[in-house]
């Protein structure tokens, strides 16, 4: 059995109450109508196709054998045709009624039931996506790309079938099963016990089917999402695969996971092998039984201390019907297939529309409006997880238009300085504040529209390289797009590409340097135009030249800003106004250039170091690098 992987969503799946009801709740009541439509034009084209066999019976016993009188359940006597004649094409008519009923029903019930489910569909699909979309980063750190994947393609459309086919088999199954039974036993209540004595059996046997295959359906859901997960992995990491060679364990690793997929799988198909067969032949052993007590009846008169007459009319109505009866009741395993599905699909959904998140608007929040670029740590501390302690009180204040620096060794916390800014994350201890306010006070979108923010590793979606630079600031024109790549030193090699702006950049940017990219992701924060700015300079050395072009324009884009610039090169952050060296989460210098080379501690012996004057760190340095 296939054993399914811890992923963050567990607990809230588990905390989802009644997915299916929830899911009518909140997206089926807004679409009631269709629904209604569906299910009234569903429950007319299933009564009418009732009717044929019905008047095929009465037609046998009063126009053809000329035995008993016209007469039909719910119609007066009075309105049926008194002579042979009329009542034979009376018949004609009302068969010829019952079968365009039908058809008409059943296309009107297609037609509304499939807008009322893939209505709901496509809000679940949206409402899901825009309830990930609204998480924060401390969610997207232990994401699992390709579980949410699973959740927004393959459960919203289990959703949907369900909706769409589960609900319309379900209510013909009881109309089919009433209006027969009441047909049944309305013409002979005896050899109607007959043929339904067997129907409390195919509930029960149906109830013990649905108890055990739900367990398997959840794990069923979850190998597929962990299937996911592993193929979009490989796929993502595709260039570490190739370069180590490393095809085969990948290979290796999706067919483990296909394989648990494939043994869940089998584990419901196993039981499905009992439940179908077992339903057709409860179903066939009632037809049998019909077809013997009322065959005995016929030629015997009534067997088994049975009483009463049978006419053949109603006999043939019986077969008939016992027949029609079969087919739809033999459908309720499909039915509970699509059940247990989509109820395990409905706490994937709700499950990840319930992560709360951590970083949360305050309800008066307030908009930050046109800020000067004010900035003040407060005594901060902070850590991921409720984990290890990663900044420990850390506090500065930064003027209007200054650059700050900075510096110390990996997994100092450089980079989780600047997050707090950005309020990816809150902070525990202390207070972050822009122009004075609390970032937790103003609202996140004026927040982060104030901030600029240039990664190490700029993300570039696939499209042309004037909409990446454009995104964000969709409205701006060519020229503006034109005069941001100027300032950030990339209308140059932008020009020299054979379609210029309109040049695709590929998936993530791949047909494009580390160096350009980054000089792109500078020119959208120049279109951006914001009064903070946020440079993590790339570790990975670029040549002298684009490094001299990035400096060039990360120094245009930073006059008049407020500007943090993680450094990984301290030659980048020599002329900044303030330098914070960072050591284990907490600042241990701070100063100019000039002012930390004459305290000569860590930036100083750093410094020496980049600047070939010693040749190897000393050996407190190397541990923490
Ligand atoms: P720097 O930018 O100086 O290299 P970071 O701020 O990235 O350092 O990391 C500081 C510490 O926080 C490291 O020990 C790192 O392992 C930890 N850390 C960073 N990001 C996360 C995260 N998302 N969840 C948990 N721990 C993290």
């Amino acid at each position: 059995m296939a054993s399914s992987e811890d992923t963050p969503f567990d607990q809230y799946r588990a905390d989802v109450d009644r997915p299916l009801v929830r899911l009518f709740r909140e997206y089926g009541v807004p679409r009631l109508r269709w629904f209604a439509a569906g299910n009234v034009a569903n429950l007319v084209g299933r009564s009418a196709s009732l009717l044929p066999p019905l008047v095929l019976g009465t037609a046998i016993d009063a126009i053809f054998a000329g035995e008993g009188t016209y007469s039909l359940p719910l119609v007066p006597g009075s309105w049926l045709p008194a002579s042979q004649s009329g009542q034979f094409w009376f018949s004609v008519a009302l068969i010829l009624v019952g079968f365009v009923l039908t058809g008409v029903g059943t296309f009107l019930w297609g037609v509304t039931m499939n807008r009322f489910a893939h209505g709901v569909m496509h809000a679940v699909r949206t409402d899901t996506f825009a309830a990930m979309q609204a998480l924060d980063m401390a969610f997207f750190d232990d994401k699992q790309t390709g579980e949410v994947m699973s959740v927004l393609n393959n459960d919203a459309s289990n959703l949907e079938t369900f909706l769409d086919d589960a609900l319309s088999e379900g209510l013909r199954i009881v109309v089919m099963v009433l209006g027969i039974a009441g047909i049944l036993v309305y013409l002979n209540a005896q050899l109607a016990a007959v043929t339904l004595v067997l129907v409390p059996v195919m509930g029960l046997f149906t109830w013990w089917f649905m108890r055990r295959v739900e367990p398997l359906y959840k794990q069923v859901r979850s190998d597929v999402g962990n299937l996911n997960t592993r193929l979009e992995n490989a796929l993502s990491g595709v260039e570490l695969v190739k370069t180590t060679g490393t095809e085969d364990y990948e290979t290796g690793r999706v067919r483990d996971a296909s394989s648990d997929l494939y043994e869940s799988n089998m584990a419901v198909l196993t039981l499905s092998y009992f439940y179908r067969p077992g339903m057709e032949l409860l179903a066939g052993l009632s037809f049998a039984a019909t077809f013997l007590v009322g065959g005995l009846w016929l030629f015997q008169g009534p067997p088994f201390g049975l009483t009463g007459t049978l006419t053949v009319g109603e006999f043939v109505t019986f077969v008939f019907l016992t027949q029609r009866f079969v087919e739809p009741l033999s459908q309720a395993s499909n039915i509970v297939d699509w059940y247990e599905n989509a109820k395990a699909s409905g706490e994937r959904v709700f499950g990840l529309m319930d992560v709360p998140p951590h970083v949360v608007e305050a309800d008066d929040a307030v908009v930050l409006a046109d800020p000067d670029g004010a900035v003040e740590y407060d005594d901060v501390s902070f850590s991921y997880d409720e984990g290890e302690r990663i900044l420990r009180d850390v506090d500065f204040a930064v003027e209007p238009g200054e650059t700050v620096g900075l510096v110390g060794p990996t997994g100092a916390g450089k980079s989780t300085v600047v997050k707090l800014l950005l309020r990816l994350y809150d902070v525990t201890d202390g207070a972050v504040r822009v122009d004075g306010e609390d970032v937790r006070d103003v609202t996140v979108s004026s927040l982060r529209s104030a901030i600029g923010y240039v990664s190490q590793d700029p993300f570039l979606f696939d499209g042309t390289i004037a909409e990446n630079i454009r995104y964000g600031r969709f409205d701006a024109s060519d020229e503006a797009v034109r005069e941001a790549a100027k300032a950030a030193e990339a209308h140059e090699f932008v020009s020299n590409l054979p379609e210029g702006y309109d040049t695709r950049v590929g998936e993530r940017g791949v047909k494009l340097s580390g160096g350009q990219r980054q000089r792109l992701a500078i020119a959208r924060v120049v279109l951006q135009d914001p009064a903070i700015l946020i440079l993590d300079e790339a570790t990975s050395s670029v040549d002298t030249e684009t490094e001299v072009l990035i400096q060039r324009s990360m120094d245009a884009v930073s006059l008049d800003r407020t500007t943090f610039v993680i450094a990984h090169r301290l030659s980048t952050v020599r002329d900044a106004d303030t330098i914070l060296v960072l050591e284990d989460g907490a600042v241990v210098e701070r100063g100019t250039h000039d002012e930390l080379l004459d305290v000569d501690g860590v930036y100083a012996t750093f410094w020496r170091v980049q600047a070939g004057e010693l040749d190897s760190l000393p050996d407190r340095f190397v541990e923490s690098l």
